[in-house]
């Protein structure tokens, strides 16, 4: 029986999953990306993750057959090659990854950028089954973004298109390290939200979970934690107006931890796109992914199934 290995490349943590071509995920692993410690030590430790993969698929009568990657940064989808990557992942930019891991793995290797993937994840098992056409938007360490057409993600003109997170929702605001500044990322990533919680006079040892903290306090009648909850719904559901305008999909499903935190995020921006955005596009169904935190390996693996069965890539 044929696997393959979906990874979920994150600014925080590497996702790892074992995946069937029905899309169940008989092993799942997490282990903390490491970015500060450069582009070698990240290889290495992809490849270890790889290693494991085929030592666990031997050891369980199952046959290896390809691995697909989803990373943060602007990947091109034919050659797998990194072209842009912000400082999330320090020396990823240029890096020809899918070239490194077919050589480390002697395995075809399918690399696309993180959203992109865990928007084939949803098209492929989870939220986005309903819909022909939709929005994915990653509230994580940073913000990605995907549109899927007919299961297959909206490549632009060169592949890099979705890049939601670097879209300008306050110029003059908060410096972004791609350079610009106010950029959606800065307002609606978790990195974000833990900043405004600082801003607002809450304490590291307050938030010992990072932002989970912030709707934990919320939640026991925390009334500075709630107000930011409420300014990050705020932020949040602004990009989301803009891209419903701009886009019109048929429903934005949104992942990232945060939305595991249900309707404490996902009511407070459901109401505000409710009361703010253009009458037509109001009724925008706003979900959470229904895959969850594997919705990126997940979406890896069904892209080196694609690879395999020749339908990968962009027409
Ligand atoms: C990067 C994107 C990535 C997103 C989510 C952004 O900072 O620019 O490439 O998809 O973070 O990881
Ligand atoms: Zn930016």
């Amino acid at each position: 029986r044929k696997v393959v290995l979906g990874i979920d490349l994150g600014g925080t943590n590497i996702k790892a999953g074992i995946v069937n071509d029905r899309g169940e995920v008989l092993k799942h692993t997490v282990t903390p990306t490491h970015a500060e410690q450069g582009r070698d030590a990240l290889l290495g430790r992809l490849c270890a993750i790889i290693e494991d993969f085929r030592a666990h698929a031997a050891s369980a009568g199952l046959l290896p057959a390809g691995i697909g990657v989803g990373t943060a940064g602007y990947v091109e989808p034919l050659s797998g090659r990194v072209a842009y990557a912000t400082p999330n992942l320090p020396g990823w930019t240029g890096l020809q990854l899918r070239e490194a891991l077919e050589q480390a793995s002697s395995l075809p290797v399918a690399v696309a950028n993180d959203a992109h993937a865990m928007a084939v994840g949803e098209a492929w098992l989870g939220a986005g089954r309903p819909y022909r056409d939709f929005i994915c938007v990653t509230l994580g360490t940073g913000v990605g973004g995907s549109r899927v057409i007919d299961g297959r993600p909206d490549y632009g003109g060169s592949g890099f298109a979705g890049g939601f997170g670097h879209m300008v929702i306050a110029w003059g605001g908060q410096p972004c390290n791609c350079g610009l500044s106010g950029c959606f990322e800065q307002y609606a990533s978790v990195t974000a939200l833990y900043r405004l919680a600082v801003e607002a006079g809450l304490r590291g040892e307050e938030l010992p979970d990072g932002a989970k903290s912030i709707f934990d306090l919320a939640a026991a009648g925390h009334h500075v934690a709630s107000a930011v909850i409420g300014r990050y719904a705020e932020y949040t559901a602004v990009g989301l107006i803009s891209l419903a305008h701009v886009l019109n999909p048929q429903a934005i499903v949104l992942g990232g931890a945060v939305t595991a935190q249900g309707d404490a995020l996902l009511g407070r921006v459901r109401r505000i796109v409710r009361e703010r955005a253009m009458p037509v596009y109001r009724d925008t169904p706003i979900v959470a992914a229904e895959l969850g935190n594997a919705a990126g390996v997940a979406g890896a693996a069904k892209l080196a199934w694609d690879r395999l069965s020749g339908n990968g890539g962009p027409d």
